[in-house]
Parts: C-alpha cells; sequence; structure tokens
C-alpha cells in the first residue's frame, strides 16, 4: 500500500484513527528540560532589567526555579526571555513543547492599565550553531500565542498546562523565545522533546525505534523483519503516526512448519508436539496411535502397527487394520440363495471407512477350490458397505465355505482379517417370529415371562426386544411410554411392577442388524393384587426391570430420563406455590455488573473470567458460526484437572479492537453467572492474539434446531421439563437484575442429557440510551417475534419482557421449533400483537402450559408472571402429571397453516404430495402411494386407524396428518382461535 502524498495521508489517517488500535505507546525523547536545568538555566533576557525575571521558590523542601513577569502598570511592554542553544537530532524535524505558566487576571489589579495582558507569545528561531549572547528578534517566527484556560487571581493561582508543536525543523539546533507585552506571567516549566514509535515485535515481526513525523509525514510506512523461524508472503510493514504511535500493521509474520508462536517470538514444538504448515496456529498434540514426537517435530510417525491412509493428512491419527467381522451367519432365502450377514468388526482400528470382501470356496477332501459355476454375489463381492450380502446361484445341498474381510484404508499395509462360514445350503423362506409368549411365574411385583420362536435353524442365538407398558396406558397418546428392552435369552424376569396391574407385552426377533422383525403380537399379563402399604414405596418400573432382568442389554434412555426428572420433582423442596404468587422472594447479594461500566474492557474480563492459556485447549471440529468467528467443539485439559469437552468461541482474523472488546464483554457477561440452566464459561484466552471464549460442551446443540430434528418424538412431560429448565436460568438472570433482550430457541442450548441452558449474551450490549437503539444493535435488529410490544415501542426491555420472549419460546418447545407466528411479516406481526392477537395453542399443548403462554404475552408488563412465579407453576405441573392431559383447544387450520384454510385463496390441495408438503410431512408421500391413496378425495376417507396402518408410527406424525384431515374436511369453520 503507497502512503506517500500530501492530501491522501490526512483523509487515510483521519479513517485510520477512527477505526484501528494503536498497537504500543509512543516514547519521548525530551532535548530541553527548565525543570531539570535547576539555577544552570542561563536564558537570555531582554532588556535585563525589569523584564522576566529568574525566581527562586521552595516547595516541600526542594528549590524551584520559575521565570515571572509582571509589569501591568506600565504599557509598551515588550520583554523577551530566550533560551539557551536546544540541540535537534537528525530526524526529529517535529518537537512538541510543554508549557505550564500561571498568568494573572488584569482585574485583579487595582492599578493596571488599560494594555495588560492576559497571554503571552512564544517564538522560535533555527540556527545551525549556539550564537551565544547575541540576540536578534527578527530572526525569530512566532508560533503561538498562549492563552490560559483558567487565569489566576490574587490569591488563587491556576497553573496551566499547553503543548505547542513545532514543525519543519532542519537545522542542527533551534532556541525558544518568549515575549511578554505587558501581562503578568510566571513560566514555571518549559520541556522540549519529540516522539518516537519504540523498537517493537508485532506480528512475529520486529520493527526499529522510529522517529515521529519526519518531513511532515503524517503516517511512516516502516518496514520490519520476521523474527527467526517466522516467514511472510509479504514483506512485513507498519505506520508510525504523528504522535509517536504504531499503527496499521500489513503482512504478518506465521511461524514456520515445526514452530509456534510464543511471546513474540518462535519456539520450536515442544516433544510430543508437531505442527505442519506455516500458520498462526499452536504446534498440536501428536495424534492418536504415533510416536512421541522430537522438539520441532513437522509430523509426529505412526506408532509399529499403525498406519496412515495415502489420503489421510498428517494431522490425523494413525490407525491400524480392522479385526474380523463378528457373528458371520448365513440364512437361506429361497431355493439356490443366501443371505449372508455379520456385525462390524470388534475393532474397526479407529477408521470408519470400513467396507466388506466376500469370497466362496468349496473344500473337498482338503482340496479347496474357488467357487466357480453360477455363484454369485449381490450387490458384488468387494467395497460392500452393508452388513450382508445375497449369494445366488447355490446347489442345494452342498457345503460352501465363505470369507468376509473388513477392509480400511490401511488394510494396504498389513494383512487383514477374515471371518469364515461353513454352511450347507437350506430353503427356509420366513424370518423367525415369536410363537408363543408363556407367563412362568406371576407375583405381586413381577412377571417371568418366556417365548418361542417359529425357526430353530439359524446358525446363531438371536436375540430380541421386549416392549411393554401398562395396559391403562393406551391411547395414541402414550405410545412412546413403551419400556423397551434388549435380550439375549427368551427368558425374562421383570421386577418391581405395579400389584394388581395389567401389562401389554410384544416381543420381536431382531435381525442381525438390530431391527425387529415385525411388531410382535399383543399378549397381556397382570401381576398379583398385594397390599397398598408396600405399593407406596416402590421405585418405577423400568429400573427394576434393569436390575431383574440379568440378560438385559439395554432400556430405552427416553423412559430413564423421564424416570429421572419425575424423581427431581418429587424430592425438590419448596412452600406449596399458588399460581403467580405475590410474595416476595428474597434476592441473592450478587447483582450484575455492566462489563461497560469498567473504563478498560479487558480488567472486566478478567474480574469476571479466568484465563486459560491455549497449550490447554485442543479444537476439533467446526459446529456453528458465531457472530464473531467460527465456533468449535473441542477439549480442555488444565494441569491436575479432567479433559472436559467444550465450545470454543472464537474471534476471526482481522477484527477491530472495538470487535474484540465485544467479543470479549460475553465472556465478562457470562462469568458472572452460576446456574445450572445457564451456560457455563470455563474461561478465556485474551492474552495471546487469537482471542477464545470456552463454555461447556452442549452435545445437542440449539434447541431449535434440535426440535425440529425430534418433532412430534417427545411428550409434553418432557417439553414442560425443558421450559421448566429454561425459567429456572431466567430466574437466576433476573434475580441478578440482567435483561437478556434476545431469548428464543436458538439461544437455549441442550445437553446431552437434554438439559436446557440459556446462552448467547450478545444483544445485551444494546444500551438503554442509545438513540439508535430499537432497530440497530451492533449485534443486529430487534428479534421482533420474540420481543414485548414495550420493547419495540420504546426499548423497555426489562425482566418482565424477558417473560414474554419465555412466552414464545414455551411456544416454540410446544411446536417442535416451529416459527412463531410462521411466514408473517414482522409488521404483520407487530399489528397483530396491537390488535390484541395471539399466537393459537400448538397442538397437543396442555392447556395449563397454554394459559401459561397468554400470562407471558398480557399487553400489561406489570401483570406478567415473575420468572419465580413460571418456575414454580411449572414445578406444580411436573409433579403432578395428570395435570398435562387437559389439552388446550386447537385449530388444525391455523396451527400447521394449510394453504387451503388458512383464508389464502380457499382452493383444495391439487395432490397429496402438495398437502404433506404444506404440513412438513413429505416423507410419507411414498407410503400413501405404496398405500394405493393417490387422490385428495381418498385421503378424506382416512381415519387415524388408516393413517397409523399405512406406516405413520410416531405419535406426533400421525397427529399432525390426522389432524390436518380433519381440518381439510371442516372447511367451513372460522378462524376464530387466533384472537384471545
Ligand atoms: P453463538 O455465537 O452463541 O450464536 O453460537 C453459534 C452456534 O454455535 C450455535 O447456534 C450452536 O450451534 C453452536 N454453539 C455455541 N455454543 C455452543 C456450546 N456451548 N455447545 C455446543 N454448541 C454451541
Amino acid at each position: 500500500m503507497d502512503y506517500c502524498g500530501g492530501k491522501r495521508y490526512l483523509v487515510l489517517f483521519v479513517l485510520i484513527n477512527s477505526v484501528l488500535i494503536s498497537l504500543q505507546t509512543s516514547k519521548e525523547e525530551v532535548l530541553l528540560d527548565m525543570r531539570a536545568a535547576g539555577a544552570e538555566l542561563g536564558w537570555l533576557r531582554s532588556p535585563q532589567e525589569e523584564g522576566w525575571e529568574l525566581l527562586q521558590t521552595v516547595v516541600n523542601g526542594s528549590m524551584f526555579y520559575t521565570y515571572s513577569v509582571c509589569n501591568v502598570a506600565g504599557g509598551d511592554q515588550d520583554n523577551w526571555l530566550r533560551t539557551t542553544f536546544i540541540q535537534r537530532r537528525p530526524a526529529a524535524s517535529r518537537v512538541f513543547v510543554e508549557l505550564r505558566f500561571i498568568v494573572r487576571d488584569c482585574n485583579s489589579f487595582d492599578g493596571a492599565s488599560l494594555a495588560c495582558k492576559e497571554t503571552f507569545n512564544m517564538y522560535a528561531a533555527e540556527s545551525d550553531a549556539d550564537v551565544g549572547t547575541s540576540f536578534r528578534k527578527g530572526l525569530f517566527r512566532k508560533m503561538a500565542t498562549v492563552a490560559p484556560d483558567e487565569i489566576s487571581v490574587r490569591g488563587e493561582l491556576r497553573v496551566n498546562t499547553e503543548t505547542k508543536v513545532v514543525e519543519s525543523l532542519s537545522h542542527k539546533g533551534f532556541y525558544l523565545a518568549f515575549q511578554d507585552l505587558g501581562g503578568c506571567v510566571a513560566l514555571l516549566s518549559v520541556r522540549v522533546y519529540y516522539k518516537s514509535c519504540p523498537a517493537t515485535v508485532l506480528g512475529l515481526a520486529t520493527f526499529p525505534d522510529t522517529v515521529a513525523g519526519v518531513d511532515g509525514v503524517a503516517l511512516r510506512e516502516v518496514s520490519g523483519q520476521c523474527v527467526p523461524n517466522a516467514i511472510s508472503s509479504e514483506m512485513p510493514r507498519i505506520h508510525c503516526t504523528l504522535e509517536g504511535e504504531w499503527v496499521v500493521p500489513v503482512g504478518q509474520c506465521q511461524c514456520q512448519p515445526g514452530f509456534e508462536a510464543l511471546n513474540n517470538s518462535c519456539r520450536a514444538c515442544q516433544p510430543g508436539f508437531f505442527k505442519t504448515s506455516v500458520s498462526s496456529e499452536l504446534c498440536g498434540p501428536c495424534p492418536k496411535n504415533t510416536q512421541r514426537s522430537a522438539p520441532g517435530a513437522l509430523s509426529c510417525p505412526c506408532q509399529e502397527g499403525f498406519y496412515r491412509a495415502p489420503e489421510d493428512p498428517q494431522t490425523a491419527g494413525c490407525s491400524g487394520p480392522p479385526s474380523a467381522p463378528r457373528d458371520l451367519y448365513a440364512t437361506s432365502i429361497a431355493v439356490g440363495k443366501l443371505r449372508l450377514s455379520w456385525r462390524p468388526p470388534a475393532d474397526t482400528g479407529g477408521r470408519d471407512d470400513i467396507s466388506y470382501s466376500v469370497s466362496c470356496e468349496r473344500c473337498e477332501a482338503a482340496l479347496c477350490q474357488p467357487c466357480g459355476g453360477d455363484l454369485r454375489f449381490d450387490p458384488g463381492s468387494s467395497g460392500l458397505q452393508e452388513l450382508r450380502v445375497n449369494v445366488l446361484g447355490l446347489e442345494p445341498g452342498l457345503n460352501y465355505t465363505f470369507r468376509v474381510e473388513a477392509l480400511s484404508g490401511v488394510s494396504q499395509f498389513s494383512s487383514s482379517h477374515a471371518a469364515t462360514l461353513l454352511t450347507t445350503t437350506m430353503l427356509h423362506t420366513d424370518p423367525p417370529k415369536v410363537t408363543l409368549i408363556h407367563l412362568d411365574k406371576q407375583t405381586a411385583t413381577s412377571l417371568t415371562l418366556s417365548w418361542a420362536v417359529s425357526q430353530r435353524s439359524m446358525l446363531r442365538t438371536p436375540r430380541y426386544e421386549l416392549k411393554y407398558r401398562k395396559k391403562e396406558d393406551n391411547g395414541v397418546t402414550d405410545i412412546t411410554t413403551y419400556t423397551v428392552l434388549l435380550l439375549e435369552k427368551n427368558t425374562v424376569q421383570i421386577s418391581d411392577l405395579v400389584p394388581g396391574t395389567a401389562y401389554v407385552f410384544r416381543v420381536t426377533v431382531l435381525s442381525p442388524e438390530g431391527t425387529p422383525n415385525g411388531e410382535g403380537k399383543e399378549h397381556e399379563f397382570e401381576t398379583l393384587p398385594q397390599v397398598e402399604a408396600q405399593v407406596q414405596s416402590r421405585a418405577p418400573v423400568v429400573l427394576g426391570a434393569a436390575l431383574g432382568g440379568g440378560t438385559v442389554l439395554l432400556v430405552v434412555v427416553v423412559v430413564l430420563l423421564l424416570h429421572k426428572r419425575r424423581r427431581g420433582a418429587h424430592t425438590r423442596q419448596g412452600p406449596e406455590d399458588t399460581y403467580f404468587s405475590s410474595a416476595e422472594q428474597l434476592k441473592p447479594l450478587k447483582t450484575y455488573v455492566d462489563p461497560h461500566t469498567y473504563e478498560d474492557p479487558n480488567v472486566a474480563v478478567l474480574k469476571f473470567a479466568a484465563e486459560i492459556h491455549p497449550s490447554h485447549i485442543t479444537k476439533q471440529k467446526v459446529i456453528g458460526a458465531g457472530e464473531f468467528g467460527e465456533v468449535y467443539c473441542g477439549v480442555l485439559k488444565m494441569p491436575g484437572r479432567k479433559e472436559t469437552a467444550v465450545a470454543i468461541k472464537t474471534l476471526k482474523p482481522g477484527y477491530t479492537e472495538k470487535q474484540r472488546r465485544e467479543f470479549l464483554s460475553e465472556a465478562s457477561i457470562m462469568g458472572q453467572f452460576s446456574h445450572p440452566n445457564i451456560i457455563r464459561l470455563e474461561g478465556v484466552v485474551t492474552k495471546f492474539k487469537h482471542a477464545m471464549i470456552v463454555t461447556e460442551y452442549m452435545e445437542n446443540g440449539a434447541l431449535d434446531k434440535y426440535l425440529r430434528d425430534h418433532d412430534g418424538e417427545m411428550s409434553s412431560y418432557q417439553l414442560v421439563g425443558m421450559m421448566r429448565g429454561i425459567a429456572a436460568g431466567m430466574k437466576h438472570l433476573s434475580d441478578m437484575n440482567y435483561v437478556h433482550r434476545d431469548l428464543a430457541a436458538r439461544n437455549i442450548l441442550v445437553n446431552g442429557s437434554l438439559e436446557c441452558k440459556v446462552s448467547d449474551f450478545g444483544l445485551s450490549r444494546v444500551l438503554e440510551d442509545d438513540p439508535e437503539g430499537t432497530y440497530t444493535t451492533s449485534g443486529g435488529k430487534i428479534p421482533i417475534r420474540w420481543t414485548a410490544p414495550e420493547a419495540i415501542a420504546y426499548r423497555k426491555f426489562t425482566s418482565a419482557s424477558d417473560v414474554w420472549s419465555f412466552g414464545i419460546v414455551m411456544w416454540e418447545v410446544m411446536a417442535f421449533g416451529e416459527r412463531p407466528y410462521w411466514d408473517m411479516s414482522n409488521h404483520e406481526v407487530m399489528k397483530a400483537i396491537n390488535e390484541a392477537f395471539r399466537l393459537p395453542a400448538p397442538m397437543d399443548c396442555p392447556s395449563a402450559v397454554y394459559q401459561l403462554m397468554l400470562q407471558c404475552w398480557l399487553q400489561d408488563r406489570f401483570k406478567r408472571p415473575r420468572f419465580a412465579d413460571i418456575v414454580s407453576l411449572l414445578d406444580k405441573l411436573l409433579r403432578n402429571p395428570e395435570s398435562l392431559k387437559t389439552i388446550a383447544d386447537f385449530d388444525p387450520r391455523v396451527s400447521i397453516r394449510l394453504p387451503s384454510t388458512s383464508g389464502c385463496d380457499g382452493s383444495p390441495f391439487r395432490s397429496i404430495a402438495e398437502w404433506l408438503e404444506s404440513i412438513k410431512m413429505s416423507q410419507y408421500n411414498e407410503n400413501f402411494t405404496r398405500a394405493g391413496i393417490v387422490t385428495m378425495e381418498q385421503v378424506l376417507q382416512m381415519k387415524t386407524e388408516d393413517v397409523r396402518n399405512i406406516g405413520v408410527r410416531l405419535p406426533g406424525h400421525l397427529k399432525r396428518i390426522a389432524y390436518s384431515i380433519l381440518g381439510l374436511k371442516d372447511q367451513t369453520s372460522t378462524l376464530s382461535v387466533f384472537a384471545v
């Protein structure tokens, strides 16, 4: 970049000054200091008498010398005071003159003449030599009229400090002179200095000490040199400002392979670490299955027996060849046809590019030959991705030996492992089925069952899936409450059941791939009755089953989670809540501190967040894009602490200081909270170039996406449990007087145990008094659909406006991530809200939950519940799941926005595909076609049972489709639900 040329300089300089950081503070080189010279000043006075005089004053035991003049009565004064010769440094053509002085108010003298002055003048004259006492006023140029900011009166002296600039100096030295024209002035100190940008190392490049403002150049370009072991594609350059500050670095240096940046230098990677390329990254630890590297390693060699595939990068770990496929077995599927199935190898060698190859031999009398003839493998004999292959063209009754090998990208480096199977072709065609379930034993709390299978000729022991539930739980809503057990034997004892209760069981045989063969017939068995008192203390069913079964492999997690939540709800203590109780809660002592109140944001961040050394952080994968840069998931390993999975928010290169401050302010905010439902801050990296924010890792990501991906798969109880968590987190924030302003499902994160935590403390940066605050914040516009009317109208953001947003989040949760107000524009939403319209209840939404939403959306913010009220109400609902059974009125035509009934044009759907798409159920298109349902007339005839029979099994989906059909039938109803 070319910075030469007068005017262009100025524009650029102004621009850069407004957006860029000064990278180092300036250095001052003093040329003359009146204070330091003490009595040795020897400045020339003209006239010698009556003009400026040298006064001595003792302050706190030290002697001070001051030049002063005070001839205010006489008029016609012209008193000069000239400094000694000031030698200039060759490059310093621009010097600063700092004056400390006192000027008396002319009005404070009784006898002051009209000519009394309240200013004095500063002059300068250049010279190549010290001219001693020869003093010619005519050679001096006037530099400035010096006027006091604060004038002194008798008994109250005010000291002024002013700095003047003397530019374009070119001679060996110069004199300064001070002219008094009849004032009362005391010159306390004169300090002459020039500024320079100090020698520095920035971005791994060294730059020399540089005098500022040489030849009047506003931005002086200086070339630097990369530090040892660093290189740059472009010569590193930087600019020195008139004020002696470095700005606008260009062409960053980066450490070479095998080196990493540390304290402005490149040091060799430590043993056990490596770096493959020229980059700003730190050396990474040697990956899995590699040898510990020597210092300065470019890569880590593989351990013996481990390899890298040719296409694997040097940064990848090494892997071993896969072990042999497991449980190879054959099923006869037709005459001359066999299916070979197997399970994946126990050890994949750490790779996921496993494929399989299969071969066949026929052995007779110790002589083996490849099977020739018509024998074929379908889909082929190599590169198989599935865990099965069909063998065609077999001759009945013959012995065949099949060999299945697992192969991966590193198999070429070592011999592979194969599974072999000797089999004789068979003629069975039916997949095995459970034929009979027998009740072997029955007590008040347990049932022991066993069952028989239709086909005993299989070559391996089958596995079974057993599902059971209480009989009265039947009905569409409760299908998900089946408890599912995977079993390896054909018998099981299920304990801790409720006495005197009927249970429904289904058992199916699992295929080798783990899918059940059909649904299995329902069988019903009942526990024996028992005394009431013993029943009360029973732990719920599932846990008992898991312990009692012995052969149980897995109990479906959803059910366990429910169990956990229920237990939690039971043990939680607290007063009996009244709906929207007005009892004042005790506020915690801690109150949120706005990091903007700190003058230095770096101080704020380190007050609330721990500094982490980047070598303790390993970034593994990009999981999202934040406002300031990528978000990674990775590992945090602090000395003496266990490794933890973390999310790492990064600040993209090229940030401005303002962006860096804003980025880190999120950590300053987050670090002040400590609550299980608020995302936990682990710490920050601020002392290195790449700033980072490290938080706990939330496996399931953002709540809105999670809900959309699991549409219909969660019960109301679970959804309310999630809301309770969010409300508890928000209560903590409001207790600390923190207003979130951007509460929405997209800003809630979900962890592996489905716990929800409030995150994203970005928008809170909007200042209340920012006149632009309504629509423009540093993070974007106000999220209209989530924001309370008073916050949109006059920026009244309070915990009550957060409660409004919470109501919208509740709606998002119950509607499985549906967009609030669907495709209405922001303008339409605001208009509807002002006209007292509110979102209708989502499908299947418990009435109590919808009532709470409506309370959150009360126009009068003082009438909305507080988060403490919301938490206790949700707790109450969770303690009493029965309360969730009453469902709010639901109008499918509004809630799922069917075009034909939403008031658009009233025209019916032209095809099933179009209809399914409008209710976001396109995945079932084929189910309808396969069942021969091809016209909308046929659809209108379908009952819920018919929809289930064509293969729509998920309760949420089943309902969505069934309700939609209901809505289509009822074209005449009005759109009444939308109004409150
Ligand atoms: P944000 O800048 O907070 O909006 O983050 C951007 C995206 O990164 C989010 O939408 C999430 O998908 C992901 N993300 C952020 N923080 C985490 C975390 N702690 N755990 C998991 N994913 C996260």
